[in-house]
């Protein structure tokens, strides 16, 4: 037995990272076993593994010849690293129910080939978050896709238990804790390369509920261009972030793109300003690498917190930083004063619109004329789902139909999805963004400093040039991209 194979054997073994063992055709589950050890081999030929059952059994599985070794290395990897058959097309719904049954009941399978089938086909669906709760006597697991959720398949309670053990195992998480809430990540091979999913699990009453965040690596790379910006927007960011100094900030509600947004601007920046100036991202958590930045992961609940990771690293003399979210006044203090001390500072704050951002930053604490004097523009984003390209055609406009109450718009038309198996029926596929842009110009420099109401922000910001963002979605149904069903969905 070669050195690397113990080696091997010893890291798999690391008793959280094994969900199961399969041995001679027999399932032995993690949560039966009370205590492994591989026994070491003393320079003899062989090796073995001791086994102790919660119920008081023993076992002792020796490994005496090289195949044996080899076999368990390959069940072993097949824990800890699933090799990944990624189909070219997604399967439909409607068979993942027949598909896991066979995964379950075939011969020398197991559950973790259907936790790897699930987090395989969310990554072919392009699934953002798999859900997995308990409703009834079973599991639902839901694909969120373009934002929406879509009920996958659900599991008898007893096999959905197995499987929620099995994701909190090889997540990282204890497995005997059902009454707190952990996360952890999983890393997924794929034939694109390694897929960092997070997984949080929450204690509820019928039972534990899990999201596995799926990190879109594709759209985490994408430039600032393909993201589906309009041309003046994009023209208006760029122009900003080419600024040596000053605040800057993305709006919009949870899962409006904002992260992606940020990332695109930074490595934006990276490319213009290469070692010009240094970047450092302050974030909670930290969900993609970028390379040549520094990325400090927040920890919230222990000691480092955003205003005091930002404090700290304003002493490390950065060009540009950015803060993943402003949820407090110290945090939004220290961000303004880093933005009128020579920083170019980025973030991103929870609101409904760019006045609105003002506003909430204001309601933190914030001094007025500190804000007024740092804070350069906003960007206040939407995802939109876009009409499916394979069921698109055209719908006359009828009278009551078009309740988005916009006097200029001239067309008797707009295009609509019928439904068809690409878009599983919805007629929508894929999403872009929807934005608008308000800069810190002319009067509303006024209004921040006497505090004034969103509705003034936002009347003066329109007056001055700003296209409100219902006005960008209604242009995405002239243009073709979405019909009024979704911008009214989106922006109201
Ligand atoms: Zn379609």
């Amino acid at each position: 037995m070669k050195l690397s194979n113990i080696k091997l054997l010893q890291d798999c073994l690391h008793i959280r990272r094994l969900p199961w063992l399969s041995v001679g055709g027999r399932e032995i589950y993690y949560d039966d076993i009370a205590h492994i050890e591989l026994m070491s081999l003393n320079g003899r030929a062989g090796a073995s593994i001791a086994l102790e059952f919660k119920d008081g059994r023993e076992m002792r599985l020796g490994l005496s010849s090289e195949d044996d070794v080899k076999r368990l290395k390959v069940e072993l990897e097949e824990i800890i690293r699933p090799k990944v058959i990624r189909d070219e097309n997604p399967f439909a719904f409607d068979r993942f129910g027949g598909i896991c049954k066979e995964l379950v009941e075939s011969r020398g399978s197991n559950i973790r080939k259907v936790a790897d089938f699930l987090i395989n086909q969310g990554i072919c669906h392009l699934a953002s978050d798999i859900h997995m709760e308990y409703s009834g006597d079973g599991l639902q697991v839901f694909f969120k896709i373009d934002g929406v959720l879509f009920l996958a398949v659900t599991f008898e309670r007893a096999i959905g238990e197995r499987l929620i053990n099995c994701i909190k195992v090889a997540a990282g998480m204890i497995l005997y804790r059902r009454d707190i809430i952990q996360e952890g990540r999983i890393t997924q091979i794929t034939n694109e390369g390694a897929q960092d999913l997070r997984v949080s699990v929450l204690p509820s009453e019928p039972g534990e509920r899990i999201v596995i965040r799926m990190f879109d690596k594709l759209k985490s790379e994408s430039g600032l261009e393909d993201l589906g910006f309009s041309h003046e927007i994009l023209e208006e960011l760029k122009r900003l972030v080419a600024a040596p100094q000053g605040f800057f900030i993305i709006g919009g509600p949870a899962s409006s793109g904002k992260t992606t947004t940020l990332y695109a601007l930074l490595r934006n920046l990276k490319a213009l300003r290469g070692h010009l100036s240094s970047i450092i991202t302050l974030e909670d958590p930290v969900e993609y690498r970028i390379a040549g930045i520094t990325q400090v992961q927040i920890n919230p609940k222990g000691k480092l917190n955003f205003a005091g990771a930002l404090k700290s690293s304003l002493r490390q003399d950065p060009g540009i930083i950015m803060v993943g979210e402003i949820r407090d006044k110290e945090t939004a203090d220290a961000a303004v004063r880093a933005a009128l001390t020579g920083h170019l500072v980025l973030s991103s704050v929870h609101c409904g619109s760019s006045a609105e951002a003002i506003t909430r930053i204001l309601d933190l604490g914030v001094r007025p004329f500190l804000l007024n004097s740092s804070l350069k523009g906003i960007v206040c984003q939407r995802l939109i789902r876009k009409v499916c390209k394979e069921c698109i055609n055209n719908v006359e406009l009828g009278q009551d139909e078009w309740n988005l109450g916009d006097s200029e718009i001239m067309t008797d038309s707009y295009v609509q999805g019928a439904g068809c198996e690409q878009c599983r029926g919805t007629g929508y596929r894929g999403r872009t963004v929807i934005a608008e842009f308000l800069e810190n110009r002319d009067g509303i420099g006024h209004l921040i400093n006497n505090t004034s109401e969103t509705e003034a922000i936002e009347k003066a910001a329109v007056a001055q040039g700003m296209i409100p963002l219902r006005k960008n979605g209604i242009r995405m149904i002239l243009e073709g991209v979405t019909d009024p069903k979704e911008i009214k969905r989106v922006v109201g």
